[in-house]
């Protein structure tokens, strides 16, 4: 029998310029929130054509921050999929809002428009699509059912609902940094992005995340960072570093804010990470995905895309379908592999099979293709340091333990 080999399933990719960017940073005399950061910021709206961008201590921050900016909370309802990590509806239950799940579209891991536009009502102030895997929604198709919608929009007075003629779009881009949608770079797609810097994600700052901004209208989106900037730091107005950098110690706190801000220490990390991002981290996690489907090519297994004629992955998660393995045999596939020395995961268990959101009245009947989907997916290990020969041996041990399995 060959040897066996160890195949985790998403071990961070740090090399040695990481890591002496992040020692710099500690030597430099300034570790919290400060020039590395906003260097970082600066080089995010670059990369992702965004308006502003504020980065924050993880994309979950991210999101509730957009949210408690907004307004929304008691009484409101968010739009969004029940195929998701916890983290999209639990910031939604946090402003004490509802989250309204709606079905992912037949044969796909994202939300189902047509179904955004059935689900609006009154009380809807945000819709909140996901990027499961690095693969852009149907973004287009969402802004339509929202304009079709405009007349039962009703932003509330003295909040920025007000700055939209239509319900705001958050994106949870957690897995889709790097993505493009129409020739687009996700950041500059939905009214606000959200990006993950988890240790697990395409581009890491070991934990971290950012919120980035499209142009609003005319608005001044300086003053709109400002102010996310301030909600995000206990409603500071002016941050350690400032003070740290002029005799004015004096500061106001105009809000009760947060505490999401990112260090410069996980900026350091994610500024040397995007300087190879283009160049390294995407294509490397591009060529396992070419691989695994030029190498598990029989039909029994389905593929996810790495592109096609409008959208662009960011190759982030490869959730592979096996429709004939459904639920217990898709779990010994998993077993097996792991046996084999491979380790594989499902993304995601659908939100309505959690007990907090089963115990809410979410019932997984209502999302019949979010169920399909989940039942027969396995996701492969994707990264950078797989070599060609790691990703030949875990097609290999997919094909024959799905053999075993399913006969
Ligand atoms: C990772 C993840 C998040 C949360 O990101 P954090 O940076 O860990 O807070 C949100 N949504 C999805 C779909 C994710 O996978």
């Amino acid at each position: 029998m060959s040897k066996i080999k160890k195949i985790p399933f998403a071990p961070p990719d740090v090399t040695e310029a990481d890591i002496e960017a992040v020692v710099k940073t500690l030597r430099s005399g300034w570790i919290t929130t400060g020039p590395v950061t906003a260097e970082f910021e600066s080089e995010i709206c670059g990369y992702t054509g965004a308006e502003a961008c504020l980065c924050m201590n993880s994309g979950t921050a991210a999101m509730e921050l957009a949210l408690r900016f907004l307004g929304v909370g008691e009484g409101d309802e968010v739009i969004t999929t029940p195929y998701t990590y916890a983290a999209t509806a639990n910031v939604i239950v946090h402003t004490g809002a509802r989250p309204v799940f709606v079905d992912v579209a037949p044969g796909s891991f994202n939300i189902d428009p047509r179904k955004i536009a059935e689900a609006i009502t009154e009380r809807t102030k945000a819709v909140m699509p996901v990027d499961i895997a690095g693969w852009p929604c149907d973004y287009d198709e969402i802004v339509e059912a929202v304009n079709a919608a405009k007349a039962l929009y009703r932003p509330d007075p003295d909040t920025p609902q007000t700055w939209f003629d239509r319900i705001p779009i958050l994106a949870d881009s957690a897995h889709s940094f790097g993505a493009a949608y129409k020739g687009r770079m996700l950041g500059s797609v939905a009214d606000f992005t959200a990006f993950s810097f988890h240790a697990v994600k395409n581009l890491t700052t070991s934990e971290g995340g950012a919120l980035v901004l499209r142009p609003m209208g005319s608005r001044d989106m300086r003053a709109v960072y400002d102010q996310l900037r301030v909600l995000s730091l206990h409603g500071q107005n002016k941050d350690a570093f400032k003070k740290f950098n002029s005799s004015a110690w004096e500061y106001e706190i105009v809000s009760a804010g947060f505490k999401w801000n990112m260090t410069d220490i996980s900026a350091a990390l994610g500024l040397s990470q995007l300087a190879r991002y283009d160049s390294d981290i995407l294509p490397g996690r591009r060529r396992v995905f070419q691989s695994y489907r030029e190498y598990l090519s029989d039909d029994r297994f389905l593929h996810p895309l790495a592109e096609n004629a409008e959208k662009r992955s960011s190759c982030h998660v490869y959730n592979l379908r096996i429709p004939d393995a459904a639920g217990e045999r898709r779990n010994a596939i998993i077993e097996k592999m792991f046996d084999r020395g491979i380790s594989t995961n499902v993304h995601f268990k659908p939100l309505p099979l959690h007990p907090y959101y089963a115990g809410r009245g979410y019932n997984m009947c209502d999302y019949p293709i979010a169920h399909e989907m989940y039942l027969s997916e396995i996701s492969l290990p994707v990264y950078p340091q797989l070599t060609d020969d790691d990703v030949l041996y875990v097609a290999e041990a997919m094909r024959s333990v799905t053999k075993e399995v399913l006969g």
